[in-house]
């Protein structure tokens, strides 16, 4: 339950070491700062959701990774193995790793600021320091580029690079009038979440985020200009903020240095062994890396034009989708039946039903399946909801319900309406 002051309870996350009991099993999350990846890592996931879950990696709306299904007491195992390649540099830490960074930033032209150098210098700042263990499992850090795919996603700490060669510092979304250079970012964003947590404290309160907290938006930045030096403030408000994120590509992009990425939907964030297979191969002919999205999409970078080529058809047949009119394309959904104990449908069974042979239309709005009220991973930008119910599934737009549909047919139908905003 919420409350003005915070909530009843910690947020109960789930990380590697505290893990979820699901209807089908436990669940862990792994968090990958910036989504980023190297084939050896893909590798250990793959392995350990063979060996220890039940075989497949799904993808977050934060651009994280989960495993389902993980066997009763493997914890310890899978901690090791995450300790081994690179996954889990702080116990402690784990679950409060999570930042979203603009895809591809550095490779795609469109951004002011290359800012894999500001991921990699926030998640070490961020596990140095004892004290931001703390911080709730849902709090969330943003760091854009300039090009706005990712500010949209609200987080409770933004960096956005703007014109000039200046980061701002935005909280919960609103421009605090803190502008700094690249290399003092990050450590500017550490002390953002450092005195949300002295807000917190001053409120005893137990929010999960910073826009729960009393006035926590205007006191958190008050707090923030007091502690920085005047030379880095101006008026906040200047400043345009993208107010949804991005989608992210799909298909093959054209990177600045004249190679190509490789944009695949993942259909239903879910990856299959054979999958994360040819992914891990595919990332082995360009840079080692992979680059998880916030959208269920990955992105294989730094291939040459023909590899990209002869890895897209292995990919395509292994039943990643890059081609950006195909019916997956802006499709999300919730785990549903079996997997979850709250659902009233196999969301994932019938969403494939409706989409997998369908054929959006340029412009149609992302859908998003869920089994309950929860509605887990619910998308941050505008969506078509697509709710189970004991008496059929309800689709709406804008929090507008349509009428119940008794069979698929009639939510294939209502679902097609409603992304083209009807
Ligand atoms: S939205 Fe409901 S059914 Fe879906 S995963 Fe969340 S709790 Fe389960």
């Amino acid at each position: 339950m919420w409350s003005p002051r915070g909530r009843s309870a910690p947020d109960a996350c789930p990380g590697t070491r505290r893990v979820h009991a699901a209807a089908d099993g436990n669940l862990a999350r792994v968090r990958v700062p910036g989504g980023r990846l190297h084939a050896d890592q893909l590798d250990a996931l793959a392995a350990a959701t063979t060996e220890l879950a039940d075989g497949a990696l799904e993808l977050t709306s934060r651009g994280n990774v989960q495993l389902r299904g993980l066997r009763a007491g493997a914890e310890r195992e899978l901690a090791a193995r995450l300790y081994a390649a690179g996954l889990l540099p702080s116990e402690s830490h784990e679950r409060v790793r999570n930042v979203i960074a603009s895809v591809l930033s550095g490779r795609v032209g469109g951004g002011l600021v290359d800012v894999r150098a500001l991921v990699d210098a926030l998640d070490e700042g961020l596990c140095a320091d004892p004290a931001l263990g703390g911080l709730p499992g849902r709090f969330l850090f943003t760091i854009d580029d300039g090009r706005g795919d990712v500010t949209g996603f609200g987080a409770d700490v933004g960096l956005l690079a703007v014109p000039g060669g200046a980061v701002a510092v935005l909280l919960a979304g609103t421009d605090t009038g803190v502008r700094v250079s690249p290399p003092e970012a990050a450590s500017t964003a550490l002390l953002a979440a450092r005195l949300f947590l002295a807000e917190s404290t001053a409120q005893h309160s137990t929010a999960w985020r910073l826009a729960e907290l009393d006035d926590g938006v205007p006191r958190v930045t008050a707090r923030l200009r007091a502690a920085l030096d005047p030379a880095l403030l101006v008026p906040p408000g200047d400043l345009t903020i993208p107010e949804a994120p991005t989608r992210a590509p799909v298909g093959p992009v054209a990177q600045v240095d004249g190679r190509v990425a490789l944009a695949l939907v993942v259909p239903l964030g879910r990856l299959t062994g054979a999958q994360l297979a040819a992914l891990t191969a595919a990332a082995g002919t360009g840079s080692d890396e992979i680059n998880i999205t916030p959208w269920r999409t990955v992105v294989v970078p730094d291939l040459s034009t023909g590899e990209a080529e002869r890895r897209l058809a292995t990919l395509a047949a292994e039943g990643l989708v890059a081609d950006a009119a195909a019916g997956w394309v802006g499709v999300t959904g919730c785990a549903g039946q079996p997997g979850c104990a709250k659902a009233l449908a196999n969301v994932r069974t019938d969403a494939t039903l409706v989409h997998a042979s369908a054929s959006p239309g340029a412009g149609d709005l992302p859908v998003h399946w869920v089994g309950c009220e929860r509605r887990c991973g619910r998308p941050a930008d505008r969506h078509v909801e697509v709710l189970a119910s004991i008496e059929g599934y309800q689709v709406s737009l804008d929090g507008r319900p349509r009428p119940r549909s008794a069979t698929l047919e009639e939510t294939a139908a209502a679902i097609a309406a409603a992304r083209r905003g009807k």
